[in-house]
């Protein structure tokens, strides 16, 4: 390895390492509150809705339970939040005995801390239990216990002085984002349009990776619709298994998403640079669980992936796996289908290639396509060290029946083929019952989708902290800049519409996570508005 790379991976290392030690040393200033007489333009411009300000938005959350807490009245509700919070993470073993401790806490009328307005749910909550711990047994209960916060609660909660905090945090939220936001390491791969860097928040001390898509080649390679399409769909995502926005902004010379960092590499690295090609059954079984679920997560939103490959699913620092790359995904609109031959070569269904409509069925062809190369160490279709031409490809893809090598158990290689099934309307994962199908596929048995959604599965894997996964800054050819073509009023339309600043929810978590949020978040003397200090 040249000198450059290893200065490059040990400033990065240690970076990642850095906790708060990553902050800059002027954090505070940086993340000042604005006096609460300053704040009044985001008072008028927040949308007063009780979901989104008190559950869905982390740090309007701890504010309103902040709140509940310092209201005599109110304190056993939110208690039985917090519990129901807690509830949620628990094991299947420990779900029984923790769910009826919740009962008799607050849902029986002789309790101390009985919640009245929804002790009727004791006896169905009880029932339940009984017949499956791992259903979500306080539905109904969590709901009329939101219900009610949201009436006057809610209401009080806007005129307290914790509402007024919440409005301070939005403004830093909403600070316009420039690159001077961030510290910028090195580069960790290159993409169509631009180069992708790890960078680090400076404020907060946040890894991220950042991928920057150059101006003048996305308006020569006429990109901007594609580039427009990709941040959108992120932005409206929530899942644990597709890699979060953080932050869209832009810069003289680039657009920039700023994802979750994944410093463990891509399933490519991994399933061809160590050791023998393929990965053993754990751990195939382990990401293709995960991938399912993050599929399932985009199709519950109408949006189809399109870009299933080793490739695109990368590992982060503790070994679980997020769906990357959203350029080629779209969102259908009710009832339609798309069209248009899209994807990677090699791993596109039989339907892309034979110019059909198609629907989300093409994602489970390419999670077919990703579990047989896993598992083989060879993407399906080819012969080992192969590169048939595009063409060839389709040809095999259409009329060719697969073949499995000895390192397919009996399993493995049903759940292929069902879902490498060449007509769509046979294929595993799109019939009657969906995704569900793939999951209870007897491959699957022993993983435990609950827990797996709730991130309380242990990975099988977990990357070495001390190493960097991706190839060594030589072996990253430069991103070359395009001549001849100047940006006008139009293009800067469009880079408005892409430069929106933070996406709240990542943001709020990001303070939260790196421990900012408990550091700035002090209240004066018992009592006292945060408007009579001086901030
Ligand atoms: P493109 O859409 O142009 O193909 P990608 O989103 O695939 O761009 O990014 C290009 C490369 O950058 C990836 O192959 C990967 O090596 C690296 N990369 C992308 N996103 C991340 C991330 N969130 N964390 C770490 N590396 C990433
Ligand atoms: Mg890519
Ligand atoms: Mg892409």
């Amino acid at each position: 390895m040249e000198i450059e790379s290893i200065v490059a991976n040990s400033a990065l290392i240690k970076a990642r390492e850095g906790g708060s030690r990553g902050r800059s040393y002027k954090w505070k200033e940086m993340l000042r509150f604005n006096h609460i007489s300053q704040c009044m333009d985001q008072a008028s411009s927040t949308e007063r809705e009780y979901y989104s300000l008190c559950v869905k938005q982390p740090i309007g959350k701890n504010l309103f339970q902040l709140f509940c807490r310092s209201r005599p009245d109110l304190q056993n509700s939110v208690s039985l939040l917090d519990a129901l919070d807690a509830f949620e993470t628990k094991s299947d073993e420990e779900r029984k005995d923790f769910g009826v401790s919740i009962i008799e806490r607050f849902l029986m009328r002789k309790s101390m801390q009985c919640v009245h307005v929804v002790e009727k749910h004791e006896q169905s909550c009880v029932h339940s239990l009984q017949v499956d711990s791992c259903s979500d047994a306080f539905q109904s209960c969590r709901q009329d216990l939101h219900n009610y916060l949201s009436g006057e609660p809610f209401s009080q909660y806007q005129q307290s002085m914790f509402f007024e905090r919440f409005l301070q945090w939005k403004m830093l939220e909403r600070r316009p984002i420039t690159k001077c936001t961030f510290r910028q390491y090195r580069v960790l791969g290159k993409g169509g349009f631009g180069e992708v860097w790890a960078c680090q928040v400076r404020a907060t001390g946040m890894m991220y990776a950042c991928k920057k898509l150059d101006k003048t080649h996305v308006k020569k390679r006429r990109g901007e619709a594609m580039a427009l399409n990709e941040k959108q769909i992120l932005e409206a995502l929530d899942s644990r298994f597709v890699v979060s926005l953080g932050y869209a902004y832009e810069t003289k010379h680039s657009l920039c998403m700023v994802l979750t960092m994944m410093s463990g590499g891509d399933l490519r690295f991994h399933i061809h640079n160590i050791g023998q090609p393929g990965l053993d059954k754990n751990r195939v079984r382990f990401y293709a669980a995960e991938v399912c679920c993050g599929i399932m997560h985009l199709h519950r939103k109408s949006i189809v992936y399109r870009d299933m490959k080793p490739e695109n699913i990368l590992l982060d620092d503790n070994g679980h796996i997020r769906i990357s790359d959203l350029g080629l995904a779209v969102r259908l609109s009710e009832g339609s289908l798309a069209r248009g031959k899209v994807g990677t070569a090699g791993y596109m269904a039989p339907e892309v290639i034979g110019h059909k409509h198609y629907g989300q069925s093409v994602d489970w062809w390419g999670l077919g396509c990703l579990i047989y190369e896993m598992t083989a160490g060879k993407p399906p279709l080819r012969k080992k060290g192969e590169h048939p031409k595009a063409a060839e490809m389709e040809r095999r893809i259409q009329n060719q029946p697969l073949e499995f090598g000895e390192k397919f158990g009996k399993s493995v290689k049903n759940l292929c083929s069902s879902l490498l099934n060449k007509d769509p309307s046979e294929r595993l994962g799109c019939l009657a019952s969906g995704g569900k199908d793939v999951q209870d596929h007897r491959f699957f048995r022993k993983v435990n989708f609950r827990m797996l959604e709730a991130g309380l599965v242990e990975p099988p894997f977990k990357p070495d902290p001390r190493l960097v996964y991706c190839s060594d800054l030589q072996d990253i050819d430069e991103f070359s800049t395009v001549k001849g073509v100047t940006l006008g009023e139009t293009d800067c339309e469009f880079h408005c519409k892409f430069n929106t600043g933070s996406v709240s929810v990542n943001w709020q978590n990001e303070v939260i996570e790196t421990g900012c949020f408990k550091e700035l978040n002090v209240f004066g003397p018992e009592g006292s508005r945060p408007s009579d200090l001086d901030w």
